[in-house]
């Protein structure tokens, strides 16, 4: 059986479901079609006309990126701007645009900030701002249907799905935003299960939210924790704010403009903030309560498209899987 584009587009919403995503986003196939048999996948964090030339050069007819390059209504397609000239391109190449946005930010496992946080090497990671929406879902299931039930659940969008105890009726629970327990029910009416619990959670154990904490395995100065930072994160510098003389312990983070979760990285006691397209006013909120370390949108990101490769890799092997070689990052640095 050949895959489809619509296969891959499975994979990836399993890790970040489209109904996680932000009301302004736009995340999801934005060109092309579903049922094409995939020749070959280019990841990218920005679906450039670059990269859609690149795709098409390389035989591949599905470009994967994290921002999706429409955002808006689109009135008239004639080139006249990039994201016209990008979508008129991606129609003639025959190559289709995948997005996979604040969905993929929104999720614990496997999302953006988990692979900044892995990249760091941090521990004890949680959501900083857990969605405050969403249910808790329980139920007793028999041992031998535990693990479809699981794989059924996840795919249609829950999260951190357990199984615990017993040996022939187990428990599982797992977390469900508002939006999806209609389908829920549903799907558990589907498999003869009438008995369950779903209680709302406001939810400090949730698993999808913006940002995310953790801790360094051992703590480390502010300057040491800087050059760690850049050589970490592949970034050119950081603008930040006055340094404490603190250690560095508790690291907060938000791939990508992360400026609206400044109050929740200072309440969760962090010692610094990372993320990019901090305002020059903004800065000033610190107040000397946190460091805020911006190290630039598409620094603070860029190995999510190594994430996107290893997700569909790990699933697919069928057709060739590459990284984009085009710096799609708008913003240079000029050093005198
Ligand atoms: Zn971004």
């Amino acid at each position: 059986m050949p895959t489809t584009i619509r296969d891959v587009m499975k994979v990836l919403e399993n890790v970040a479901p489209p109904v996680y995503q932000e009301s302004y986003d736009n995340a999801g196939l934005i060109v092309g079609d579903p049922s094409a048999e995939v020749t070959g996948v280019v990841c990218s964090l920005d679906a450039t006309e670059e990269v859609v030339a690149e795709a098409a050069a390389k035989g591949c007819n599905l470009v994967v990126a994290h921002h999706p390059i429409v955002f808006k209504g689109l009135k008239r397609l004639n080139g006249s701007n990039y994201v016209e000239r990008t979508v008129i391109r991606a129609i003639k190449e025959g190559v289709a645009i995948y997005a996979i946005h604040t969905n993929l930010d929104n999720v614990y496992h496997r999302g953006v900030n988990a692979k900044i946080a892995e990249r760091l090497g941090l521990k004890n990671t949680s959501i900083l701002a857990p969605k405050t929406v969403g249910h808790k879902l329980s139920l007793r299931v028999e041992a031998a249907q535990a693990g479809a039930l699981q794989a059924k659940l996840e795919q249609a969008g829950a999260q951190r799905i357990y199984i615990t105890g017993g040996t022939d009726r187990l428990r599982l629970e797992g977390y469900l935003p508002d939006a999806l327990i209609g389908a829920t029910e549903a799907l558990l009416r589907s498999e003869g299960i009438n008995e369950y619990e779903l209680v709302k959670v406001e939810n400090a154990d949730a698993a999808f939210g913006s940002g995310m904490v953790g801790e360094l395995p051992e703590a480390m100065g502010e300057k040491d924790f800087m050059d760690y930072l850049i050589e970490r994160m592949n970034a050119p510098l950081i603008r930040h704010t006055a340094l404490r003389n603190q250690p560095v312990k508790k690291v907060a983070l938000c791939g990508g403009s992360g400026s609206f979760l400044l109050r929740k990285a200072i309440a969760c006691g962090a010692d610094v903030f990372i993320t990019g397209d901090f305002k020059y006013h903004e800065f000033f909120d610190a107040e000397g309560k946190i460091v805020i370390m911006d190290i630039g949108h598409f620094e603070s990101e860029q190995f999510t498209i190594e994430l996107l490769r290893d997700i569909i890799g790990e699933n697919f092997s069928t057709f060739a899987l590459h990284l984009t070689g085009v710096i799609t990052n708008p913003v240079n640095y000029y050093h005198k």
